[in-house]
């Protein structure tokens, strides 16, 4: 393929931007904002986790104090019952004292049940604390999520801003050339990364390797607007005055 040794090496300039797009999707994928993102995202599931889990308990602990109330409910109707019965004396005297022993022991169930349901509220008291606590972290993390997701917005418009500019860099550079060279170009782009590279001091600007002196001599040989590709990875070489070619036609 021959080419203007001109427009071939305008293909750097090319490579340029197309180095500097890569850079940019690059960025898009490893965004720090991102990052900060997904972090506070997994914040924010801990957070309403650890919130639910206090919830759990607290309706368990409701739970426990409405069966414990509806027992002191049932003690007192029956202590309730037994005054009565005591008061109205109708009663013999064998079932007044059955009936005032069991006064005794309801009255004794009674204490132990309000102090097991004191208890019960006491830690219902302080699950409900952890809970407001709980509460003031998520909405944090959910505040912090907003600022984030904002961040993240603005870096990313950034990186649209930039990439549009580029990509219309390019568009106007590619059509500078003709179009089998910018297909060999693109195809060689596609395959590994890099579609044109400078040959500076005998080595591809492409693969980085250098070139041993058959291949120098050969690349020396051959005509400026023949288009030469690295012997390793394949890349278009551009030939300039830096390439190290001894009385080479590279300008
Ligand atoms: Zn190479």
């Amino acid at each position: 393929m021959n080419v203007e040794p001109q427009v071939q090496a305008k293909l750097l300039e090319l490579a340029g931007v197309d180095a500097e797009l890569a850079r940019i999707a690059h960025k898009r994928t490893t965004m720090p904002e991102q990052q900060e993102v997904d972090r506070l995202e997994g914040e924010r599931t801990a957070r309403k986790d650890a919130a639910v889990a206090v919830e759990i308990k607290i309706d368990d602990l409701d739970r426990d104090i409405r069966k414990l109330e509806g027992e002191v409910d049932a003690v007192r109707k029956r202590e309730e019952r037994n005054r009565q019965l005591l008061q109205g004396g109708t009663v013999a005297a064998k079932q007044l004292t059955e009936l005032e022993h069991e006064l005794g022991s309801l009255e004794r169930r009674q204490g132990l049940l309000e102090d097991e349901l004191l208890e019960i509220m006491e830690r219902r008291e302080a699950l409900q604390s952890d809970h407001e606590h709980a509460g003031a972290q998520l909405t944090r993390a959910e505040e912090e999520l907003v600022d984030a997701n904002r961040r993240r917005d603005e870096a990313r418009a950034d990186l649209d801003g930039a990439e549009r500019t580029r990509a219309a860099d390019r568009d106007a550079l590619a059509a500078q050339f003709p179009e089998p060279l910018l297909a060999a170009y693109e195809k060689q782009r596609a395959a590994r990364g890099i579609g044109a590279a400078l040959l500076q001091a005998r080595r591809c600007g492409a693969c980085r390797i250098e070139l041993d002196r058959g291949e120098i001599a050969r690349i020396t040989g051959t005509p400026a607007e023949e288009v030469v590709r690295c012997p390793e990875c394949n890349a278009i070489l551009v030939r300039t005055n830096e390439s190290g070619l001894r009385g080479s036609a590279g300008q």
